[in-house]
C-alpha cells in the first residue's frame, strides 16, 4: 500500500490477538514506522516452548512468564475474587488458549454495523483445523455417542501444531526495517498533550514518542491503561462481559484413560435453547495436577448473555481491579439454568455412565443430585458460576470508540482487541478479535 503521507510512527501496545495483526498490516506501508510492545516474553521461531506447541493448552498456561500471574477477577457478586488467565508477551493470549477456532454468526456483525466483516475474514491468516479422530479423548467419545451433532472441534492448528498470531502474523515481517518489535516493554500510561497523545511512558520510567497509538492490551489492560492514563472518555473499563458458564467436574471410573498430556478439547456441542445459544465443551483432563488423574470437565456455557454490568477499575497503584458481575441479569441466570439442565441430561446418557462414576458440582464433594430443584440450582449459580476466559466489550464500540476504533474525545489514539466488541461475541474471542482488527486495518488503509 502507498500513501501521500509524510511517515508516521505508530506505537502498537500489546502483541496479542489483536497486536500481532496491526504490526503486520501497518507496517506494510513503507510510510509507517511501527512499534510493537509487549509487557511479556519474547516468541521466536528457533525458540517456541513446547508447551506452546503442543496439545494441551493447560500445559502452555504454565509455561514461565506467559500469563499476568497476579491478576484476579471477580465472576459473580457473591464469589471472591480468584485468578484470571490472560497471555502475556509475544501471542498474548493466542499462545496460550484453548485454540477453538470459531467465527460467530454472520448476524451479529450485522447487527453491529459491520457490514465488512466479510472481507475482513476473507484477510484472516489464522488456520483452522479439524481436531484428528485419533486425538480425540474420552469425554469428546462420550460426547459424539451421546449427542450426534457434537462437532470435532476446529482449532487454531496447522499439521496438529498450534499456529500463535505471532508466528501467522509477525514472523513473516520480522525483517522488515519499519517494523521494531519490543517484548519485556510494559506501557505504563500515555502521554498526552492536551486532547493529542504523543507517546507512550514505559513502566521503565522511558518515553517513546509517537504521532498515532492503537491500545491493544486486552479487555482488562486496555481500559487499565486507560484510566492510569487518567483519559476523561465516558464509560472506559464499563460493559464488561465474559460468557457465563457452569463448571461441572466428572470423576472419572477407575481404568478409564483420559491421558493428562492429550488434547484437552475435541469437541462442542451447540444448541439454541429459546433464542439463547448454549455451548457445552468437555475437557477431556485438567491437567498434570497431582490427584487429578481421574478428574475431566463438562462445561455449559451461555453464548449470548444479555447482562453488561462487568467492570474494569484500578486500585491505588493503577492495577486492574476487575468485577465480571457475571449472572446480574435475570434472564441470563434463567439460560444458563436451562443450559445446566441440558448437560446433565447428556451427562446420564449411556456413554457418560459407563464412563463417570460421579459429577462433582464443587470442590467439597457435592454432587449434581444437589441440583434437583431450581432454587438449589440459581443459588449454586450465583456463588459458582464461572467465565469462559473471554474477556470482551470494557470499552465498547459505540461508548468509548468509534466506529473507526478512535477513542472519543482524543487525536491520536485508539483501541483494537477484545475490549471494543459492542457486546461479547457469540463464540470464542481468538478469531472475532482477529477478524476485527483486519477490519481496523482496512479502515485504516483506506482512509490513507
Ligand atoms: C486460557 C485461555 C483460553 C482461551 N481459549 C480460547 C479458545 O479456545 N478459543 C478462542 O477463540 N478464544 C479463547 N480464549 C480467548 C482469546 O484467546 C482472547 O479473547 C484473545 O486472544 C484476546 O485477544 P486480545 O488481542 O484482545 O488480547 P491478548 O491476546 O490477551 O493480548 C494482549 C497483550 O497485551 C499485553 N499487555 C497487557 N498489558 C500491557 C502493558 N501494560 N504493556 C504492554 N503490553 C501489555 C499482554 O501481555 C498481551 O500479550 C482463551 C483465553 C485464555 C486466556
Amino acid at each position: 500500500m502507498t500513501s501521500q503521507r509524510p511517515a508516521r510512527h505508530w506505537i502498537i501496545v500489546g502483541a496479542g490477538s489483536a497486536g500481532c495483526v496491526l504490526a503486520n498490516r501497518m507496517s506494510a506501508d513503507p510510510d509507517c514506522r511501527v512499534t510493537l510492545l509487549d509487557d511479556g516474553p519474547d516468541l521466536r521461531q528457533d525458540a517456541i516452548p513446547a508447551a506452546v506447541d503442543g496439545p494441551n493448552f493447560l500445559d502452555a498456561l504454565h509455561e514461565p512468564g506467559r500469563t499476568h500471574a497476579d491478576l484476579l477477577a471477580k465472576r459473580t457478586t457473591d464469589a471472591e475474587a480468584s485468578p484470571y488467565p490472560r497471555g502475556r508477551g509475544l501471542g498474548g493470549s493466542s499462545a496460550v488458549n484453548a485454540m477453538v477456532a470459531l467465527r460467530g454468526s454472520e448476524q451479529q456483525y450485522r447487527d453491529w454495523g459491520w457490514s465488512d466483516a466479510h472481507r475482513a475474514w476473507d484477510r484472516v491468516q489464522i488456520p483452522a483445523e479439524a481436531a484428528a479422530e485419533a486425538e480425540l479423548g474420552v469425554v469428546d467419545r462420550a460426547l459424539i455417542a451421546a449427542a450426534p451433532r457434537t462437532e470435532r472441534a476446529r482449532l487454531t492448528r496447522r499439521a496438529g501444531r498450534r499456529i500463535t498470531s505471532a508466528e501467522a502474523y509477525l514472523w513473516p515481517v520480522l525483517d522488515r526495517p519499519n517494523l521494531v518489535v519490543r517484548p519485556n516493554t510494559a506501557a505504563d500510561r500515555l502521554r498526552i498533550s492536551g486532547r493529542r497523545v504523543t507517546g507512550v511512558h514505559l513502566v521503565d520510567g522511558t518515553s517513546i514518542d509517537a504521532d498515532h497509538v492503537v491500545v491493544a492490551a486486552g479487555a482488562i489492560h486496555t481500559p487499565a491503561i486507560l484510566l492510569r492514563s487518567g483519559l476523561d472518555t465516558p464509560g472506559i473499563g464499563q460493559g464488561l462481559q465474559d460468557h457465563p458458564a457452569a463448571p461441572l467436574t466428572l470423576l472419572l471410573r477407575g481404568g478409564v484413560d483420559n491421558r493428562p498430556g492429550g488434547l484437552v478439547i475435541g469437541t462442542l456441542l451447540h444448541q439454541h435453547i429459546g433464542e439463547d445459544l448454549v455451548q457445552l465443551l468437555p475437557m477431556n483432563h485438567i491437567g498434570r495436577l497431582p490427584g487429578a488423574e481421574r478428574l475431566a470437565l463438562f462445561m455449559p456455557a451461555l453464548m449470548t448473555p444479555s447482562g453488561a454490568e462487568g467492570t474494569v477499575t484500578i486500585d491505588n497503584e493503577g492495577q486492574p481491579l476487575v468485577d465480571f458481575a457475571l449472572l446480574s441479569d435475570a434472564d441470563d441466570r434463567a439460560a444458563l439454568g436451562a443450559a445446566v439442565r441440558l448437560a446433565l441430561d447428556v451427562l446420564s446418557q449411556p456413554s457418560f455412565t459407563d464412563i463417570v462414576e460421579t459429577v462433582y458440582i464443587d470442590e467439597h464433594g457435592t454432587t449434581a443430585d444437589a441440583l434437583a430443584d431450581d432454587t438449589t440450582l440459581q443459588t449454586w449459580l450465583r456463588s459458582r458460576a464461572g467465565d469462559y476466559v473471554h474477556a470482551s466489550s470494557s470499552c465498547a464500540m459505540g461508548v468509548v470508540v468509534d466506529d473507526h476504533f478512535s477513542v472519543v474525545g482524543y487525536e491520536g489514539l485508539s483501541i483494537c482487541d477484545a475490549s471494543i466488541f459492542p457486546n461479547i461475541p457469540d463464540a470464542n474471542t481468538h478469531l472475532p478479535v482477529t477478524m476485527a482488527a483486519e477490519r481496523f486495518c482496512m479502515r485504516e488503509t483506506m482512509s490513507a
